[in-house]
């Protein structure tokens, strides 16, 4: 016998479509062509870049989802030109994925759109914005030179790193940061907590069942790192574990740098709903992988 019910599903159930929409967001500016033909008629700045004779854009009118918008081909991109009144849209739109710093957000959006000064702007709304200014505490940090300057083979080299503990969300209170250091391509697992069989496990099924085992494996020398169980895992996988001593630190600057981000960026996306880091975790993942590195 079958059952032929019917249940909707809310967003906060139906987690997967949920993040599925979210990721189509995402990827896509909620901005309409039509809403921004109709603002590029009124916008002064426009009609006085279309009379000079000295702007660098170069800009003409085009096709865009049936609507005629002028767009700027000066970089061999189509941009469109966006009127004053939107800037501030689409800056947040492209910013509150993961709050990005000023360059990375200027980046994004100057792939996708143009307009006068748009660098200046995107700077200035970063610094203001209070959710980044609120987490990122470090943000001024840079991270000195360090010995590992000439990736050679991709998933060689991974770095690893425990973050935690965070308030505990589905059961788990930590993170295991993963950073390849060749593609820069970063994994965060959440863990229920940081022994050594855990965070064996965590890397076992989520990063060498998928890329294999790295040559080697750079962590600090906690003490989940060092215990035999880890090195026996290792050794059974033929890993070669190296330390970072307490004379370097820096060395491990990379996943440092990482695993700084991936928290900040989650905490600036969740406000006062810090327990929620779980179901937001992929899509802040998804912003910062967007961010060339
Ligand atoms: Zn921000």
């Amino acid at each position: 016998q079958y059952s032929t019910d019917i249940k909707h599903v809310t967003g906060v159930n139906n987690s997967p479509a949920d993040a599925l929409s979210r990721i189509e967001a995402v990827l896509k500016c909620s901005i309409k062509p039509a809403d921004m033909a109709s603002a590029q008629d009124n916008d002064q700045q426009l009609q006085d870049l279309l009379e000079s004779t000295t702007s660098n854009l170069r800009l003409q009118r085009l096709q865009v989802d049936n609507c005629t918008l002028y767009c700027d081909t000066s970089s061999g991109k189509i941009r469109p030109y966006v009127p004053a009144d939107l800037r501030f849209g689409v800056f947040q739109h492209f910013h509150s994925i993961s709050h990005p710093g000023g360059r990375a957000t200027a980046r994004i959006i100057a792939d996708r759109f143009v307009w006068p000064f748009m660098q200046r702007d995107i700077k200035l709304w970063v610094r203001q914005c209070h959710p980044c200014q609120s987490s990122k505490v470090n943000r001024h940090e840079k991270t000195p030179l360090t010995a590992f300057l000439k990736p050679d083979d991709r998933f060689a080299h991974v770095h690893i790193d425990v973050v935690g503990p965070l308030p505990t969300s589905h059961g788990q209170s930590y993170m295991l940061t993963c950073v390849d250091r060749f593609t820069r391509w970063i994994e965060a697992i959440p863990m229920a907590d940081q022994t050594a069989i855990t965070i064996a496990h965590a890397f076992f099924d989520n990063w060498i069942a998928r890329f294999g085992s790295p040559l080697y494996l750079v962590s600090d020398r906690g003490r989940s790192f060092q215990s035999s169980l880890f090195r026996d895992v290792a050794t059974l996988l033929g890993i070669e574990l190296r330390f970072t001593t307490s004379y370097h630190p820096q060395c491990n600057g990379l996943v440092e740098r990482s695993h700084r981000s991936i928290k900040a960026a989650l905490m600036s996306r969740l406000g006062d709903s810090r327990e929620r880091w779980y179901e937001e975790l992929p899509i802040v993942l998804l912003g910062l992988r967007s961010v060339f590195k």
